[in-house]
């Protein structure tokens, strides 16, 4: 068991990032409405995640941790119905193997709650506690007991940056979720939780980005499009800052980036890409998620309409700003 838990470690587990985004995810599975990330030294000493979600109930507090023995894939067709983001079960006990965890959550209003500590996938502590609604997460000495996978690790610098990029995104993708991170005491980012994605844009672009930006906002048969784009002359030098949200989640899909690059005609300077954040909803049949295991990658069902709504829409907010 604590051999499997290491080895599966390595899959889900793969730098601090990794950590981050599952407990994140956790996190916004039991319906939080704010969530506070607060790491240092590039989430190498530590990464705390807070929340105000739904609380894990004591009893189920030291389970949580066993491999598969939350897995919500009961059978088949359960695969058709899964909405959570979270289904294999294996990130508590994968984390806990190769790091020092300490858990506190409460599921009640009545400042009852229950810690929990494990170190190295062994059980130190299970007992009662005072604590507020909500979990709150700390994983503390990442890759201690696996220098192999230590060795690995890149610069404080270069995991930082895997962490706000996933935050950044996350951000981007969930305006109606208060979002924080912080680097070794310093404010990185920090969202309202109010539903505008300008606000959002303003906290990880900055306030003259949110200004430049123009609203999109359309519809048809088979897609709602809506967002914001840059106007031409507020570019940057590379695609990062294009940000497509499909159905809720942050993709990557060169088709459409294309799109939205031929919505703005000749109004972009050569090598120059604008500001976009667009959020994209159509029925599951027309959008194949499953294309690559990080998600990221998506395939889209009816292309050429796909796109030419969205060059159509793109070249339509510009023409409406000159107008
Ligand atoms: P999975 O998310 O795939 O179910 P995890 O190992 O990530 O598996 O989490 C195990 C279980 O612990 C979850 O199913 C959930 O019941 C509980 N849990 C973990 N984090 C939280 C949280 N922040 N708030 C409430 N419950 C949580
Ligand atoms: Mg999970």
């Amino acid at each position: 068991e604590h051999i499997a838990n290491q080895i599966a470690a390595g899959e889900v587990v793969e730098r601090p990032a990794s950590v981050v985004k599952e407990l994140v995810e956790n996190a916004i599975d039991a319906g939080s409405t704010r969530i506070d990330v607060a790491v240092e030294e590039g989430g190498l000493a530590s990464i705390r995640v807070t929340d105000n979600g739904s609380g894990i109930d004591p009893e189920d507090c030291e389970t949580a941790f066993y491999r598969h023995a939350t897995s919500k894939i009961v059978e088949g067709r359960d695969l058709f119905r899964i909405t959570s983001l979270g289904f294999r079960g294996e990130a508590l006990p994968s984390i806990a193997a190769v790091s020092k965890v300490r858990l506190i959550t409460s599921s009640t209003g009545d400042g009852q709650g229950r810690k929990i500590e494990i170190e190295g996938g062994h059980l130190r502590v299970n007992e009662e506690t005072a604590a507020t609604r909500g979990t709150d997460f700390l994983v503390r000495e990442l890759f201690y007991n696996t220098p192999a996978r230590l060795k690995y690790m890149k610069t404080i610098q270069t995991e930082l940056g895997h962490i706000s990029d996933y935050m950044y995104r996350l951000a981007l993708s969930r305006p109606d979720i208060a979002f924080t991170l912080r680097h070794n005491g310093n404010t990185l980012l920090q969202t309202l939780g109010n539903g505008d994605v300008l606000q959002v844009i303003a906290a990880v672009y900055g306030t003259q980005a949110a200004k430049a930006m123009v609203a999109v906002q359309a519809e048809n048969m088979d897609y709602t499009l809506s967002g914001y784009v840059s106007r031409p002359d507020f570019t940057r030098a590379n695609r990062n800052g294009m940000s497509l949200i499909v159905n809720g989640r942050y993709i990557r899909n060169y088709g459409l980036f294309q799109a939205i690059l031929r919505g703005y005609h000749t109004l972009l300077p050569i090598n120059r890409f604008p500001l976009a954040v667009l959020q994209l909803t159509m029925h599951p049949s027309l959008v194949d998620v499953n294309v690559h295991p990080s998600k990221l990658e998506v395939r889209f069902s009816k292309e050429p309409e796909l796109y030419s709504f969205v060059e159509e829409e793109i070249r339509g907010a510009h023409q409406q700003e000159v107008l």
